[in-house]
């Protein structure tokens, strides 16, 4: 049966780092450093996703703004269209999301909510415990 997101979600937990809008650059540098992650994301006051963070849009905005960029909002550098998964989606469906879209996160929503995040790393996790699964299946079938 093919993985799917709710399997990674059981296996590695539903907790995701998020700030809201008017957090710094500089700030959420500091949270991006802290949790050892590579995006958080961006929760208007309603609850719904605003939008998403990385450290691609950091170094994009120091790169094309200056260091001054730090004292920015993030909702000023942020990616305001993001695609999420649900967690039905299956890991062949999300590596063709994360390589269609050329981003390495994918916010997982549940009834409208925040339900979890994927990130590249998760992916790649997930399909090698599954290799390892049919290697260890197919030297059992052949041992008998
Ligand atoms: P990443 O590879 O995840 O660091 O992201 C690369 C770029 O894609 C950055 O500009 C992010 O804001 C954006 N991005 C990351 N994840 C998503 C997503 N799920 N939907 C839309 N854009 C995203």
């Amino acid at each position: 049966m093919a993985i799917v997101v709710k399997n990674m979600l059981d296996a590695k937990g539903r907790d995701v780092v998020t700030v809201t809008p008017d957090k710094t650059l500089l700030e959420v540098a500091g949270i991006l450093h802290e949790k050892k992650i590579g995006a958080v994301v961006v929760i208007a006051m309603e609850g719904r996703i605003a939008g998403i963070f990385t450290e691609r849009d950091l170094v994009r905005a120091i790169a094309g703004k200056g260091p001054s960029v730090l004292d920015k909002p993030v909702k000023s550098a942020m990616t305001t269209t993001v695609q999420r998964c649900r967690e039905e989606t299956t890991v062949d469906e999300l590596m063709g999301i994360m390589t269609g879209g050329r981003f390495r996160h994918v916010p997982v929503e549940k009834d409208g909510k925040l339900a979890g995040i994927i990130s590249i790393g998760d992916v790649v996790k997930s399909r090698i415990r599954e290799i390892e699964l049919e290697a260890e299946q197919i030297k059992a079938y052949i041992a008998g």
